[in-house]
């Protein structure tokens, strides 16, 4: 089986979105994959440095929610990223082979640096993450990387490493690797932001609870101009319509109610009605799940995790410091 990585910054539990984006993809691939999964706590902290508290706490949410939604830790190997140090030591090494030139010009870096608001004051560990992502990869000798289109550059970058690093040290010992383009797509907010996000505060978690759901599909976006259950609607940009389209299992009479809508003569109540029932029924197994999870099974699940995902990491850094001449055997 081919090997995949994939993982997440543990910086808050997941919402529908991670689940639209990701994690339902990741429930299909462990079986046909051999899956890692990472928690990347050091790459959460290039940019949480002054808190890492937030990291450490989330550790164990983002795991329960992994194994409620369906990830299955005897199919997925699940790990901490900063338990492995060689995956730092990795990083080291690669850093020679990055010119700050190169760090500067990624996109997707470049993009989330605006956001941060870090003007002049970038903090080197996270304009080197995605080198940190390139040890990621490789260290596990990942074939595959399953993504959003947003992460492109960083496959790109990771691949210009991989070659740099087997020409000057004239090795083939890294592999390059694919990225795998999700199909899931991406999940509006419920307040109709083109994105749902933990930090715009616009979404829906898997762990929230019946209430909370509730409110905030009653709070959802819909045709501002849809005054009266009699008048025309728009379906398009319409969030709870974009969320059927996602959770409602029946499309025929889905497409009937899109019908309805643009004619008029529906109300929003009763589409949002429709979907708490959806979503309660997508949420309540989950719910059950994490209910039945312990600390101790999840603590059992990351400690098995680590230690498999470590002996891979080791044995690669072990090719490496023999491929550049580190082995210093004569001290051992
Ligand atoms: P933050 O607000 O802190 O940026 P977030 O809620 O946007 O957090 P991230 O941790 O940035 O979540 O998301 C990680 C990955 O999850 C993304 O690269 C993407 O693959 C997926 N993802 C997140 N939000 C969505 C969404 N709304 N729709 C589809 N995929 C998503
Ligand atoms: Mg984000």
């Amino acid at each position: 089986m081919k090997r995949i990585l994939t993982g997440d910054r543990p910086t808050g539990p997941l919402h529908l979105g991670h689940y639209v984006g990701s994690l339902q993809s990741r429930v299909k691939l462990q079986r046909e994959y051999e899956q890692y999964i990472m928690i990347a706590d050091m790459q959460a902290l290039t940019d949480n440095f002054e808190n890492p508290q937030k990291i450490t706490d989330n550790v164990c949410e983002v795991i329960k929610d992994y194994i409620s939604i369906g990830i299955d830790p005897s199919q997925s190997t699940i790990f901490i990223q900063s338990q492995i140090p060689e995956i730092t030591e990795l990083t080291l090494y690669y850093l020679n082979l990055v010119t700050l030139g190169r760090l500067e010009r990624n996109p997707t870096v470049k993009n989330e640096m605006n956001q941060k608001g870090f003007g002049e004051s970038i903090p080197m560990g996270f304009l080197c993450y995605p080198v940190n992502q390139a040890a990621d990869i490789t260290i596990f000798k990942a074939e595959c990387v399953p993504v959003g289109e947003d992460q492109l550059p960083m496959i790109e970058q990771t691949n210009e490493i991989v070659r740099k690093f087997n020409r000057i040290y004239n090795t083939e010992c890294l592999k390059e690797s694919q990225a795998l383009i999700g199909k899931g797509g991406r999940l509006v907010g419920i307040d109709g932001q083109s994105k749902a996000s933990k930090s715009l505060g616009n979404a829906i978690f898997l762990s929230d609870d019946t209430k909370t759901v509730k409110e905030k599909i009653f709070q959802m976006y819909t045709d501002p101009n849809h005054i009266q259950i009699s008048d025309p609607g728009k379906v398009e940009g319409h969030v709870v319509f974009a969320y059927l389209d996602l959770f409602h299992q029946d499309t025929e009479e889905l497409n009937a109610l899109k019908e309805h809508y643009r004619r008029g003569g529906l109300g929003d109540v009763m589409l949002k009605n429709m979907l708490f029932k959806d979503l309660e029924d997508f949420l309540n197994p989950v719910r059950e799940k994490r209910k039945s999870l312990s600390n101790d099974i999840l603590w059992d699940i990351l400690r098995d995790g680590t230690t498999k995902a470590r002996k891979v990491a080791i044995e690669t850094i072990e090719e490496v410091r023999d491929v550049v001449g580190f082995t210093y055997k004569s001290l051992k």
